[in-house]
């Protein structure tokens, strides 16, 4: 166990290897072989029928929408799509799987050989491949808390039987716990541009496992793998596998083995523990499912799904940069959902300078919902009112200081930014006698600051400016302060 911190120099011999395996539960309205509701927080065990339940006779029939959304994903990804895959029975034995197997894929997924792409520390972009895009079915839930016999009994739910998932491997191509935060998120924001998954992981819509080994570095081959379970935040997944890689690198320096296995996140104690070992492993007899014929996707649903497919985040990136002169960071950010992207967009056409409403919107509002710890969706500032402060801050008819005090007031009163600009109409001072009165004063005291503009330092402009602006309460009229500095130092 990493009792303390290991030094960055045992640290350093090693390189880390992840793989991750993500379960995705589908947003289709019924389940995946039944025409049961396929609806989170239902009353246990309503969303039931023979074929969920796994009754003797009852037949599968695959939900057309569930292959859909696979595929959707799947071309998302990057991945080939096969014309044939194969349902194969997962067999094992547990409580919340009263079929007694999980239909599933094995050997002949739907799809294979995609890749995310993530940003890396670097400031590059590296290629994570994705083994395997497979549809299955999810099992249902124990529920072991909550009830007054709980320390005694287990409560099964079974609506969750049934419900369609994809589960995405990736490669061992993962070689740091923030990559594979970068993975998770990118992961997660195709998906949800796709709209095959609400991806809440509360609900368990998305679900990661990880697996990481450690080795030398220059070593020809990978460690043994530990695979960590139950890790229900992207947050915690980086956090897990941080400790496991420190926990895996202290055995080997300790002169140990790391044993394969599958151990779980305790997120209490911030610390991963055994749960099963290698030789308690199942074995699961996969064989093909007799009761449903392969799955094919012909070249014409695959072309036809394609259609469906959106611009995608990373492309979406790239064009708005070059559309609207964005940098990176606020691009990511105003891309984060398929929504905010779309709204963004509005706004930045109808406005008269798109830069200006990404950072009026991220900046000025932004950073208060993020003070305030609200969401975007709970603003009190609609688009139409940053198009408008935007512009107006374009045209010079406020000052920035003034649209910070009139987002105070927005925020404070909760109203939106139109009327609390009709009501408050800040002052302007737009007489050039008024203004050219401050610079004397300001020039006069800062005598030294002007003899550094004489000499060539042209940037101590922007400090009269500031100082004009300071003395005038934020109220004089920007571009007429701009000219009437310029027209002083110069004259
Ligand atoms: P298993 O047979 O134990 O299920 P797989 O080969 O199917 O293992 O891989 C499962 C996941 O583990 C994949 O995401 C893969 O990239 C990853 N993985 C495989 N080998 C290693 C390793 N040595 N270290 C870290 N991750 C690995
Ligand atoms: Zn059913
Ligand atoms: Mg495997």
């Amino acid at each position: 166990m990493p009792a303390a911190a290991l030094a960055p120099e045992i640290l350093a011999k090693y390189e880390p290897v992840i793989g991750l395996e993500v379960h995705v539960q589908l947003l289709t309205a019924t389940k995946a072989f039944c025409g049961c509701a396929n609806h989170f927080g239902s009353a246990p065990n309503t969303n039931v029928c023979p074929v969920c339940l796994g009754l003797p006779g009852a037949l599968p029939v695959l939900n057309a929408k569930a292959v859909e959304f696979a595929t959707l994903a799947a071309l998302a990804l990057g991945c080939e799509v096969r014309e044939r895959s194969i349902f194969a029975r997962k067999n094992y034995f547990y409580p919340d799987l009263p079929k007694g197997y999980q239909i599933s894929q094995f050997d002949k997924p739907i799809a294979e050989h995609g890749f995310i792409a993530v940003p890396t520390a670097e400031g590059t972009i590296k290629r994570i491949g994705i083994t395997r895009l497979h549809m299955e079915e999810d099992a249902g839930k124990s529920l072991h808390d909550g009830f007054s016999d709980s320390a005694t009994r287990t409560y099964l739910d079974l609506n969750r039987c049934g419900t369609p998932l994809i589960e995405i491997v990736s490669e061992p191509d993962i070689r740091t716990a923030d990559e594979a935060f970068e993975y998770l998120t990118r992961l997660k924001e195709i998906l949800l541009y796709t709209g095959v998954s609400d991806c809440n992981m509360e609900e368990g819509s998305l679900r990661c496992d990880a697996n990481v080994s450690v080795r030398l570095k220059g070593a020809p081959k990978f460690g043994t793998k530990a695979e960590v379970k139950n890790v229900n935040s992207f947050r915690f997944v980086r956090l897990a596998l941080d400790y496991e890689i420190e926990r895996q690198i202290e055995v080997i320096e300790a002169g140990g083995r790391v044993m394969q296995e599958s151990r779980l996140w305790n997120a209490a104690e911030g610390r991963t523990h055994s749960m099963r070992s290698k030789e308690q492993a199942h074995d699961y007899r996969y064989f093909p499912e007799p009761d449903l014929p392969p799955l094919i996707v012909s070249p014409e649903f695959l072309a036809e799904t394609g259609k469906k497919l959106p611009e995608l985040p990373e492309a979406r990136r790239v064009r708005m940069i070059a559309e609207y002169e964005l940098n990176t960071q606020n691009a990511f950010t105003l891309t984060a959902s398929r929504e905010f992207a779309d709204r963004f967009e509005a706004a930045a056409r109808a406005a008269r300078n798109p830069r200006r409403v990404a950072n009026v919107l991220l900046s000025e509002v932004g950073g208060r919902l993020k003070a305030l710890g609200l969401e975007q969706e709970q603003s009190p500032v609609s688009m139409t009112g940053i198009v408008l402060a935007a512009d107006l801050l374009d045209e010079g008819q406020i000052s920035s200081k003034q649209l910070k005090q009139l987002f105070d007031v927005c925020f404070e009163k909760r109203e939106d930014f139109p009327i609390v600009y009709d009501r408050e109409k800040p002052q302007q001072i737009t007489d050039s006698s008024a203004i050219e009165a401050m610079i004397d004063e300001v020039l006069a005291a800062n005598p030294k600051q002007v003899e550094l503009y004489l000499a060539g330092k042209k940037t101590v402009a922007g400090f009269f400016v500031g100082q004009v602006m300071k003395a005038s309460k934020g109220q004089a009229n920007p571009a007429l302060l701009n000219e009437l500095v310029m027209k002083k130092l110069e004259g």
